[in-house]
């Protein structure tokens, strides 16, 4: 006889517990499979460790991050949002400081304090988590769903060995295929895939970004902030974005970049030629620009031109412009020409980098694509294909830019599948 469960979660990320949690009844059996050694891998590393829960944006600020498909959470956010998540968790022990960008993060910094609290929870509750189960294959009968899973702990200590279970529902909450080390391999597509559901095109999303030329690398770790970069593609300016980014040894990371990233993803898969281009003065125009370059030149007319980029950029970039300008560093202020100082103001309003490649699923934040929302139904998270069968999490074709519009989607997934389950066994 196989063992048996009323409901079968697969994976152990945010949306995985939460569904657990709020699945729960007395007397039901639930069960956890997580195919790594710990449950939450890559809730623990969020926010760089930190983890960034949620937005305080309004309801229509926060679907906008999400593009195209925000409508499809139209429905969970209404029922389970972020003022609701912050008080679940402080329910739970954990309470939460707001910072710029309307982030929330705990109080105490630390991501494992959030895993922790689920997982107390679900120890409360009697709901068992098995670890290094990694679930192979789902089939469905009439009745049930038999599951095969590769195990190298559960029941017995013997490694790789195969065993089945029933269960009357499964809710797939595998996560995407970005940062495989936490478990997200993207097998859970395949596992969606053979059970009938279309999965639409994965790409990494929230990505660095690999530049052309040796400038990035020369810059490595300098961090700007307040500047403004555009996404430009045969000439035409295809997106922006204002705030803070970062040199790397390969190209160019950070909030605003990791933002523009699907845009610019989308782009190199159609093959085109893309260029970013960094403001280093957004407030000022490229006359004002000019105005406040002549003045300095006016003022400072015996000095040399390195102290005039002393006086206009971080010290890391001073010796990248003069190689770039090729003016001498000691040439005098007064012997600058209108054609260098033409090309000093196009390099301050458009030093421009060509995007060479995007980094791949291993270096990106999150996964766009997967289960298509038209296959889901958005009140009960479930498959309009296969009957109790669920999907919460980033396996579904939802993505969001950075500031917790991530975790809030995993999060309120979880809890309106288990809502539905908890009301319907
Ligand atoms: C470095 C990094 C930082 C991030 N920081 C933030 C942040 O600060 N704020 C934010 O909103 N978002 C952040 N994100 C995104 C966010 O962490 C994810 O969107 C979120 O974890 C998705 O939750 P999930 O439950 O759907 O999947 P996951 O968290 O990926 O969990 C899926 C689980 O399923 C398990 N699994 C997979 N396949 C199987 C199988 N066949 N059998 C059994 N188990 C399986 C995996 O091992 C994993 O534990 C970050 C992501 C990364 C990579």
């Amino acid at each position: 006889m196989l063992d048996q469960y009323d409901t079968v979660i697969i994976g152990a990320g945010p949306s995985g517990l939460m569904t657990a949690i709020e699945s729960y009844q007395p007397n039901r059996n639930i069960l956890i499979l997580e195919k790594k050694y710990k449950p939450g891998l890559k809730l623990r590393i969020s926010g760089k460790g930190r983890c960034n829960i949620t937005n305080d944006a309004n309801f229509q600020k926060f679907i906008s991050h999400f593009g195209k498909n925000g409508r499809f959470l139209k429905y969970a956010f209404s029922e389970f949002f972020n003022t609701d998540l912050l008080e679940y968790f402080n329910n739970l022990g954990v309470h939460f400081k707001l910072e710029r960008g309307g982030r929330y993060f705990p109080i105490n910094d630390d991501a494992n304090e959030i895993v922790n609290a689920l997982l107390n929870k679900i120890d409360s509750l009697g709901i068992k988590i098995e670890t290094n189960s990694e679930v192979k294959e789902i089939k469905k009968n009439e009745k049930y769903f038999t599951l095969k899973i590769n195990n190298s702990g559960f029941k017995n200590n013997d490694s790789n060995k195969q065993f089945a279970i029933k269960t009357k529902n499964v809710v797939i909450a595998t996560g995407g295929k970005s940062y495989p080390s936490t478990g997200s391999d993207g097998n859970g597509y395949k596992l969606a895939n053979r059970l009938g559901h279309k999965i639409t095109k994965i790409l990494p999303a929230l990505v660095p970004i690999e530049t052309k030329g040796k400038i990035a690398q020369k810059l490595q770790e300098l961090t700007l902030k307040n500047v403004s970069v555009e996404v430009r593609c045969e000439n035409k300016k295809i997106d922006e974005e204002f705030g803070e980014m970062i040199f790397t040894d390969f190209g160019v990371s950070g909030p605003i970049i990791l933002s523009l990233s699907k845009t610019i993803v989308k782009l190199l898969t159609k093959n085109k030629n893309v260029n970013l281009i960094i403001d280093l003065k957004p407030a000022l125009d490229h006359p004002t620009v000019d105005i406040r370059l002549l003045r300095e030149i006016e003022q400072n007319s015996k000095k040399i031109f390195k102290s005039l980029l002393k006086a206009l950029l971080p010290s890391s970039l001073i010796s990248v412009f003069i190689e770039l300008l090729n003016i001498p560093q000691d040439k005098q202020l007064s012997q600058i020409n209108s054609e260098e100082r033409k090309r000093l103001r196009m390099l301050l309003k458009e030093f421009t980098f060509e995007v060479k490649d995007f980094k791949m699923f291993n270096k990106a934040i999150i996964t766009s694509g997967g289960i298509s929302t038209n296959e889901i139904d958005e009140q009960t998270m479930e498959s309009k294909i296969v009957k109790n069968l669920f999907f919460v999490g980033e396996i579904i074709d939802i993505d969001a830019d950075t500031g917790g519009y991530n975790l809030q989607a995993a999060f309120s997934t979880g809890w309106i599948a288990g809502q539905y389950l908890k009301n319907n066994y």
